[in-house]
């Protein structure tokens, strides 16, 4: 296990000189065993031997989401069939999924990776973790599964779902570390309370959340509901899963497995290559891949990268939470809004809860206008019409004072809106609007 401290711990030199070899090393088998990256370098007039250092990283072309979608499904592939011992997927939803295939070099890596994050947040060989993400093509159970066991912790596989047997097993087996999406989190903590049991009493002391964001409320909700330490992860299907990056105890952004995963932060509009420190979209090479290599990867996750030292002693650069998916921006009558816009400022509202939807109407292409729904907390609960209007009018504001929008809110019962087991929706279309 120290080794695994050890890895995110060497210098920065050692790091570079670590990453610069793999660079090289991961470029030149892509060129040579996918036809996607020879054809693109050859578009862009470059060949493995120009990309020399680190620095150079910069004259690779992007890799888009689109590109993984329209090689569909092995087109990215660079090992053979009878290398790749497994494939996952990612959802799906907004058209053909992607598929990933790993080695065994690959599970290997990955597991590896996952022990380190889950060390980094404070997983122990004694825990009792369950892991509420769903097993299957989507890459959170199993990539948790195998790096926790790798960490030595006892895994139970419980998966998605099925809420309320989750809690019987839960206190059965003394659970006290859980592995979810922070909205499952949540909703598992509700369904205890609607059972007539305190989530509290569960005796949870740690949990790894990822997979979606997770404000600030959420965390402190989840962490008040269950009494825990509530951590965050990153990780995507198009590079790896989960395993990309963890929070360490200071929990002030993500160390990112820097010496699998080399980060880059570009402008999304320009691809331009950002400094240390400033916000953009997050762009990944594999450094270690075998199954499919990936150079330059545009996450459209929206984030940057933390130049300063973390007090804990790990040399590998964090990330900061992610403020938004280039594909979740709305423009709404001309204004960019990201949901996690809309969700810090109701997290300074103290009568609302985390469970917020916004709903948008739409005129062909154009979003013509949007509400922001939100529940009350139980205790900020009240049918006193003007105490209503007084909130919904105190959130509209601030609204308007940070976005420069207009928006209709509409306050809900506690309760109301429906929960997720895996991860939030967000935005919803106006049924009308479709209609029409
Ligand atoms: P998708 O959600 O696109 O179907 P994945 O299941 O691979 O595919 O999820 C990866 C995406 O989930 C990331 O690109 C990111 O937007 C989101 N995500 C994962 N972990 C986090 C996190 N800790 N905070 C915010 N977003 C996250
Ligand atoms: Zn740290």
């Amino acid at each position: 296990m120290g080794m695994w401290k050890g890895l995110d711990c060497i210098s920065r030199d050692n790091l570079g000189q670590i990453q610069g070899i793999r660079l090289r090393e991961t470029v030149k088998y892509a060129y040579e065993n996918v036809p996607f990256y020879r054809h693109k370098m050859g578009e862009a007039g470059i060949v493995p031997e120009d990309i020399a250092t680190l620095e150079d990283i910069i004259k690779l072309p992007f890799t888009t989401k689109e590109d993984m979608r329209s090689n569909y499904p092995y087109g990215m592939f660079a090992a053979s069939m009878e290398e790749i011992i497994r494939l996952h997927a990612s959802t799906g939803t907004t058209g053909r999924p992607v598929v990933m295939g790993y080695t065994r070099r690959d599970l290997e890596n990955w597991s590896e990776q996952v022990a380190r994050i889950c060390m980094m947040a404070g997983v122990k060989t004694s825990d009792i973790v369950q892991i509420s993400f769903g097993y299957g093509l989507f890459t959170g159970g199993f990539g948790l599964h195998y790096g926790l066991e790798k960490l030595g912790a006892t895994v139970v596989p419980f998966s998605s779902g099925n809420t309320e047997r989750q809690l019987t097993l839960m206190r059965d087996f003394q659970t006290n570390v859980l592995v979810s999406t922070p909205s499952f989190a949540l909703y598992m903590a509700e369904v205890a309370e609607t059972l007539g049991l305190e989530p509290a009493g569960y005796g949870l002391r740690l949990g790894l959340f990822g997979g979606e964001p997770c404000s600030d409320l959420m965390r402190q909700e989840i962490e008040k509901k269950w009494g825990m330490k509530a951590t965050l992860n990153y990780g995507l299907t198009e590079i790896v899963g989960p395993g990309v990056s963890g929070e360490c105890e200071c929990r002030s952004g993500m160390h990112i497995c820097e010496d699998h995963f080399f980060p880059e932060i570009i402008d999304p509009e320009s691809g331009q290559k950002l400094p240390p420190g400033e916000e953009g979209e997050i762009v990944f090479t594999s450094l270690t891949k075998e199954g499919v290599p990936v150079l330059r990867y545009r996450t459209r996750d929206i984030t940057a990268l933390l130049p300063e030292e973390c007090p804990c002693g790990r040399t590998t650069q964090r990330m900061d939470y992610i403020t938004g998916r280039t594909d979740d921006m709305l423009i709404v009558r001309g204004v960019n809004v990201f949901p996690s816009q809309v969700e810090e400022i109701l997290g300074q509202v103290k009568e609302v809860s985390p469970h917020y939807r916004l709903v948008v109407h739409r005129e062909k292409d154009y979003i013509k206008d949007m509400e922001v729904h939100v529940e009350l907390t139980p205790e900020g609960f009240t049918d006193s019409f003007p105490e209503i209007q007084k909130i919904e009018d105190k959130i509209t504001s601030r609204l308007k004072t940070v976005l420069s929008l207009n928006l209709k809110v509409r306050l809900m019962e506690p309760k109301s809106l429906e929960r997720s087991t895996g991860k939030a929706q967000r935005i919803v279309e106006n049924e009308e609007a479709v209609a029409e």
